[in-house]
C-alpha cells in the first residue's frame, strides 16, 4: 500500500508541474513558447529519424523506390498494413529507451504523436480504420517486475486519440525472458510457445484490428501473432509501432 500512496503522490506532483511550469522540448530542452501535444520544438521534430518510404506490410525502409512492398513481403505479408514512422536509432531510440526503462509518459507521448502522423495520412478514405487494437502482451510476471505495460499505454494512448477500443484481454504471453538478447531461431521458437489466445475463437467479435508493439525488430512475434489472430477469423490485421530495427 506505501508503495501505491508513494507513486500515487509521485504521478499528482508530476501533473502539477506539468500543467504549472512550460512545457520543454523532450530531446533539447528548451522552453516551448506554446504547449505541443508532442513535447517537441520545430528542430528536433525535423531532427528525428524518419522511416520514409517503408514497406507496407513489415515497415522495413525501401530506399528511393516507387515500389510499395519489399521482396519477401510480395510473397508473404508481414501485416496487411504496417504503421511504424520511426528507425530505431539516435533521438528515436533514446525516446523509446526513456519511455520504456524509464517509465516516462512525456516519451511515450512523444512517440504516439509520430505513430498518429503517420496513421492519419495512412488511413485516408479508401482505407478501412482497425475496428480495435490490441497492445502485444506482456506476462504478468514481467508487469510486475517493470510496473509498466509500455505496449498496452501506448495503445490506450493511440486509443483515445482515435476513439478506438483496446482489447488487452485476446492474448496472452507466457513467462518467459525478454527477446532483446535472443536470435532469429530462438525467437521464432519461443513466439511459438509463448503466446496464444485467451478466449474461445468464437468470441472474437472483430474483422480488422490493428496489433500495438513499441519496436519492431525481427517480425518473429509479429507475425506468430498475426498468424494466430487470422486463425481465429480476424481477416485482416495491422501492425503499429513506433520504432523499425534495420
Ligand atoms: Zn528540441
Ligand atoms: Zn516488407
Amino acid at each position: 500500500m506505501s508503495f501505491n500512496i508513494t507513486r500515487l503522490t509521485k504521478v499528482i506532483g508530476q501533473t502539477v508541474y506539468n500543467t504549472l511550469l512550460p512545457d520543454t522540448c523532450a530531446l533539447c530542452e528548451q522552453t516551448l513558447g506554446d504547449h505541443q501535444q508532442d513535447h517537441l520544438c520545430p528542430y528536433c521534430r525535423l531532427a528525428l529519424p524518419y522511416n520514409l518510404n517503408p514497406c507496407n506490410a513489415c515497415g522495413m525502409p525501401l530506399g528511393q523506390t516507387n515500389t510499395q512492398l519489399c521482396g519477401p513481403c510480395i510473397s508473404k505479408p508481414l501485416a496487411h498494413q504496417t504503421i511504424v514512422p520511426l528507425l530505431h536509432q539516435k533521438e528515436a531510440a533514446y525516446l523509446l529507451h526513456r519511455f520504456k526503462f524509464q517509465k516516462s509518459i512525456r516519451e511515450g507521448q512523444v512517440l504516439t504523436q509520430a505513430m498518429l502522423r503517420m496513421i492519419s495520412a495512412t488511413y485516408t478514405n479508401n482505407q478501412p480504420f482497425p475496428q480495435c487494437l490490441i497492445p502485444t502482451p506482456t506476462s504478468w510476471q514481467q508487469r510486475l517486475l517493470r510496473g509498466f505495460d509500455h505496449a498496452q499505454i501506448l495503445a490506450s494512448m493511440l486509443a483515445k486519440a482515435t476513439n478506438t477500443p483496446v482489447k488487452a484481454n485476446l492474448l496472452k504471453r507466457k513467462y518467459g525472458q525478454p527477446q532483446r538478447h535472443k536470435t532469429r531461431a530462438q525467437r521464432l521458437k519461443l513466439a511459438n510457445s509463448t503466446y496464444t489466445l485467451r478466449r474461445p475463437t468464437h468470441q472474437i467479435p472483430y474483422e480488422h484490428i490493428a496489433l500495438i508493439d513499441d519496436v519492431l525488430t525481427t517480425g518473429t512475434t509479429a507475425r506468430h501473432l498475426v498468424r494466430l489472430l487470422q486463425k481465429a477469423g480476424i481477416s485482416r490485421v495491422d501492425l503499429w509501432c513506433a520504432t523499425r530495427a534495420t
